[in-house]
């Protein structure tokens, strides 16, 4: 509609503006004719002091001159010379062009009426400065008329071709794109409702296809995050059954067999063995939970080296118990800007796991130092390894490489996506990857925190 209008608009100034133009040229060239011609009249006449029918007549059949009606009257305004073929002679030319020209005005006048230009134009004729007689000449141009009128028409039919097509264009292109919004609502909805699945057919490179293109992107993002949560409540639903099955499991027996309190008392300890399990994966949950909703609390400067060397010292245990020995060689103070608790968290996650997957007699080789503006803290051990094919997948939540082997080592196979997340959190960077010698070689940095930079 906004475009229709704007050639309409534009279609009414070409109908009118350049008509009026015309006409006006028209106009200007016809006075400067008409007057002209009027004067060479005036000259024409006997300069006598008294106009006649006969001086006049002998003057003006010499002269060849191209009008209508020619009157020339004496200064009373009796008709001289009438051209016409009724002719008025003898008569008083009462009209409005002779009386003005009596009272010594050049005068003239046109019009254009229905495809007809009328004009005329006045003079008086004057001896020694005396006002004796008046000329008045009329035309009616009827050839100019009608070529101005074919222009006219021609014009019309041009507006009327160029509204048409321009309304069908419009039609054309509206439904089209009314059709592709429909579609790109419909895929909305459709998605709104759960069908995550769903892609709109995207074509062609316009704003509209754009439009396109990121709906499918964001509605693929919904379905991976749609099916990452979907795959976390089940895994979290599954790691909680099973200690809770065996809870169930050992008290029914507890309660429904006669047992040797010596039973009774190990199916105590396994009943104690599975709610760890549990509370462990709940605290785990709860971490990531904490990591995720970004409530770590406020953040302040943490020295690296003292939190590796805390981690070590409680680690110490679990490392005698597994015959496995921790080589630490840290840089001292290297300063990052964090939650105390989480970074403790990433070194504690990070060197058990070293511990437990390593092999009796092996050695986890922790090395902190500070380069390019980074704080780096390396884990090195010399146990079993993680094959290729499982590290793309060694940070997702639950994700175990030996199963069996990771859950008696009591592992919930959260332990890594917790340090991944709180990695993030600190705005740094890690990565994983087989330490050359076997075993296992994962890399943390964060971004230095420098006491002159805060201030
Ligand atoms: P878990 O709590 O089971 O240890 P993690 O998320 O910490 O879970 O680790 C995921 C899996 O990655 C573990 O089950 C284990 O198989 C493997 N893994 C992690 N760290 C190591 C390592 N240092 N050496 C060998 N395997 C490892």
């Amino acid at each position: 509609m906004a475009y229709f209008t704007v050639i309409v608009a534009v279609l009414v100034l070409v109908n009118t503006y350049p008509l009026i133009m015309t006409q006006d040229m028209m106009f200007q060239s016809k006075q400067t004719s008409m007057q002209g011609q009027v004067a060479l009249l005036c000259n024409a006449l006997p300069m006598t002091g008294r106009l006649t029918s006969e001086g006049v007549e002998q003057a003006l059949n010499l002269e060849e001159l191209n009008y209508s009606r020619l009157l020339v009257t004496d200064e009373s305004g009796l008709i001289l010379y009438d051209s016409g073929e009724e002719s008025d002679l003898g008569r008083y030319a009462l009209i409005e062009g002779v009386v003005s020209a009596l009272r010594g005005n050049d005068v003239f006048f046109c019009e254009y009426r229905d495809g007809v230009f009328r004009s005329w134009a006045a003079a008086p004729v004057l001896t020694r400065g005396r006002v004796v007689g008046a000329v008045y000449l009329y035309g009616a141009d009827e050839s100019q008329g009608i070529l101005l009128k074919e222009v006219q028409n021609n014009i019309q039919i041009i507006s009327v071709v160029v509204c048409v097509l321009v309304m069908l264009i419009s039609i054309l292109l509206s439904r089209t794109f009314t059709k592709r919004i429909a579609d790109l609502l419909r895929a909305i909805r459709i998605v709104r409702e759960g069908r995550y699945s769903h892609r709109l057919e995207v074509t062609g490179k316009d704003e509209l296809s754009q439009l396109g293109e990121e709906f499918n992107q964001l509605t693929g993002r919904l379905q991976t995050t749609e099916e990452a949560r979907r795959r976390f409540v089940s895994d979290a639903s599954h790691e909680l059954k099973t200690p809770l099955a065996s809870i169930k499991l050992l008290t029914d027996s507890i309660l429904q067999e006669e047992m040797d309190p010596e039973t009774t008392r190990e199916f105590v300890e396994d009943i104690g063995e599975a709610a760890d399990r549990l509370i462990h994966v709940s605290e785990d949950l709860l971490a990531i939970n904490r990591l995720d909703g970004g409530q770590t609390g406020r953040t302040e400067p943490v020295d690296l080296a003292v939190v590796v060397k805390k981690s070590c010292h409680l680690l110490e245990p679990l490392a005698l118990a597994a015959g496995v020995e921790i080589l630490p060689k840290l840089q001292s103070s290297c300063m990052v800007l964090g939650h105390e608790g989480a970074l403790s968290q990433i070194m504690l996650n990070l060197m058990e796991n070293a511990i437990k997957y390593n092999l009796p007699e092996g050695t986890v080789q922790v090395t902190l130092w500070e380069e390019d503006e980074m704080v780096r803290v390396l884990v090195e051990d010399t146990g079993v390894g993680i094959p290729d094919e499982d590290l793309p997948h060694i940070f997702e939540r639950f994700y175990r490489v030996d199963k069996a082997r990771a859950r008696d080592a009591g592992g919930t196979g959260l332990g890594l996506s917790i340090v991944w997340e709180a990695v993030q959190v600190h705005g740094g960077h890690i990565s994983i990857e087989p330490a050359p010698e076997g075993g296992t070689r994962v890399q943390v940095q964060f971004p230095c925190w420098k006491k002159e930079i805060a201030l």
